[in-house]
């Protein structure tokens, strides 16, 4: 099993990357952001109060998060994957220690937690120009594109730490080409699952 967490800044390109990952190590993809946009999308009243938060650039709750992933959990198999890639997923200190407990109850712990590096300056533009044509409310508007970096600057970023001090967190350049990048999350894979093969024969 291979379970990784792509970390960073939105805009930083986890989702672009997570595609490219899940394809060359056939990964399952698990986006919170993409669940909660496509709860939206059924026109449910979940989706609606999932819109509410996202429109404005807030989190949406834990409490709320929790029993949105649950559902989906339940609805999708994930036995047969080579693991998972975690995108925009934890993104709070509560969220990383419940995705903890459930993952160490399968037995199956996050190996590696990648971290793309992009200033905040760069991620703001490339937001706006996404926004352009993602059709998403939350990409056309500078004030809310500031808010959610604030947002992560408070609550997202000390994840770092905690996975620092589980000796998981990999910092690399996110300000590269798509390839590149690529390139860079790959050889670190490469290296985790080498590790892990090893440590396994002992
Ligand atoms: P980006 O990385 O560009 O911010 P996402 O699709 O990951 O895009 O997230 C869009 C929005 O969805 C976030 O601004 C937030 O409101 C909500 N969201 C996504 N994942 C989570 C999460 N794990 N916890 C709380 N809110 C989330």
């Amino acid at each position: 099993m291979l379970n990784i967490i792509l970390f960073g800044p939105p805009g930083s390109g986890k989702g672009t990357q997570a595609l490219k990952l899940k394809l060359k190590y056939a990964l399952i993809h698990i986006s919170t952001g993409d669940i909660f946009r496509a709860e939206i999308s059924s026109q449910s009243s979940l989706g609606q109060e999932l819109k509410s938060y996202m429109d404005h650039g807030q989190l949406v709750p834990d409490e709320l998060t929790f029993r949105v992933l649950k559902s989906y959990f339940g609805e999708n198999e994930l036995q047969k994957s080579q693991g998972i890639i975690f995108d925009g997923f934890p993104r709070t200190l509560p969220q990383a220690e419940a995705l903890d407990t459930f993952l160490s109850e399968r037995n199956e712990p996050i190996q590696v937690v990648l971290s793309l590096l992009v200033n905040e300056d760069e991620v703001v533009s490339r937001i706006m120009l996404r926004g352009q044509t993602s059709g998403r409310s939350d990409d056309n508007d500078e004030t809310i594109v500031r808010k959610r970096m604030q947002v992560y600057r408070e609550q997202t970023f000390p994840l770092a730490a905690y996975y620092t001090s589980q000796k998981k967190y990999v910092e690399l350049n996110g300000e590269g080409s798509i390839e590149e990048v690529f390139t860079a999350l790959s050889n670190h894979i490469d290296r985790t699952l080498a590790l892990t093969e090893s440590a396994d024969m002992v």
